[in-house]
């Protein structure tokens, strides 16, 4: 796990809002405003934040399924923004996409088998009599049954429809994919059995993920480097040990402290964040937690933290750590 397979460097995604008669760009929505990682190959990088802190822009953006404002993204070493449509055509493949609602991207009225093998003949990668044999066989691998082939979306559960969507993603063959909160529709038994799934999937596949999440507990089963996001930025980084061992910053503090304890014996404290994420449209000035963070000072009003490590590739942004 030392090559990097996907570099973001200071990636930047503004919406513009308008308004006026000649709707003007009057302003930005900062979904995510200067965020730099890598992920290794074979490696699962999490990413944590409340809803609407900017890691699904990320995600999409990573996929060019979003154009980018500024910032570099490279796979493998190549700059995914600059490719040509038809380059990054047959890019595509490689990198794919497992959604939160595979509902809502499948078809009421094609089965099922045909919903998984149509990026496979669009492509071009599989020739027509191949198709049905490459489906099943990969229905099989995340745990369908052949005979679900003829059926339609409606007739499976949550979990059964997470698990065709996992198989539309991986019948490309994919190396990298991004999984933007894949289970947090689903009752927690099935949520086990999908983080399963992609666990064992990852292995037999040697596969490298961008798992999305709201939730620290799900990202702590499948991650082996997580980073916490707030409002558009980046704020701790670190392995999946470090950060639950050891959370440095005090916003990854109160995620962790809502992480519900599975022994009654033991007890934590809980840190409850008061107010409202502020608005990406006009965040704080300094460091952007301020408004929230228990322990703010007059200087983290005024100063931006800087995002430095802290020893074994740990990165934080707290003028306080
Ligand atoms: Fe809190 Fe200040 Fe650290 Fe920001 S820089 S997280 S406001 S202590």
């Amino acid at each position: 796990m030392s090559e990097a397979l996907i570099q973001v460097q200071q990636l930047k995604k503004y919406f513009p809002i308008r308004g006026g008669v000649f709707q003007r760009t009057i302003g930005n929505v900062k979904a995510v405003d200067g965020v730099s990682f890598q992920i290794k190959r074979g490696e699962s990088f999490g990413l944590v934040g409340e809803s609407g802190c900017g890691k699904s822009t990320i995600g999409r953006t990573i996929l060019r399924l979003t154009e980018k404002t500024e910032g570099v993204i490279s796979f493998k070493g190549q700059d995914i923004h600059q490719l040509s449509n038809k380059d990054m055509r047959s890019m595509r493949p490689k990198l794919q996409m497992i959604f939160q609602d595979p509902f809502g991207s499948l078809n009421p009225r094609i089965k099922v088998g045909e919903a998984i093998g149509e990026a496979l003949i669009d492509h071009g990668l599989a020739k027509r009599k191949d198709v049905r044999d490459r489906v099943v066989e990969t229905m099989e691998l995340c745990g369908l049954a052949s005979y679900h082939y003829e059926r339609y979306p409606h007739e499976f559960s949550g979990g059964q429809r997470q698990r065709i969507g996992i198989a539309r993603a991986l019948i490309m063959n994919p190396e990298f994919v991004v999984a933007d909160e894949p289970v947090s529709a689903l009752d927690v038994s099935i949520q086990a059995q999908i983080i399963n799934l992609l666990s064992d999937l990852q292995r037999e596949k040697q596969l490298t993920y961008l798992f999305i999440s709201h939730d620290l507990s799900v990202v702590e089963h499948l991650c082996n480097r997580v980073g916490v996001m707030y409002l558009g930025s980046i704020v701790e980084t670190a392995s999946r040990s470090q950060l639950f061992g050891n959370p440095l910053h005090p916003y990854t503090k109160a995620l962790m402290s809502a992480i519900p304890i599975p022994d009654p014996t033991l007890k934590r404290e809980r840190i409850v964040l008061e107010g409202d994420i502020p608005s990406p449209a006009n965040p704080p000035s300094g460091c952007k937690f301020h408004t929230r963070c228990p322990i703010a000072t007059e200087w983290c009003k005024r100063q931006i933290p800087e995002y430095r490590d802290v020893g074994e590739g740990h990165f934080v942004a707290c003028h306080l750590v």
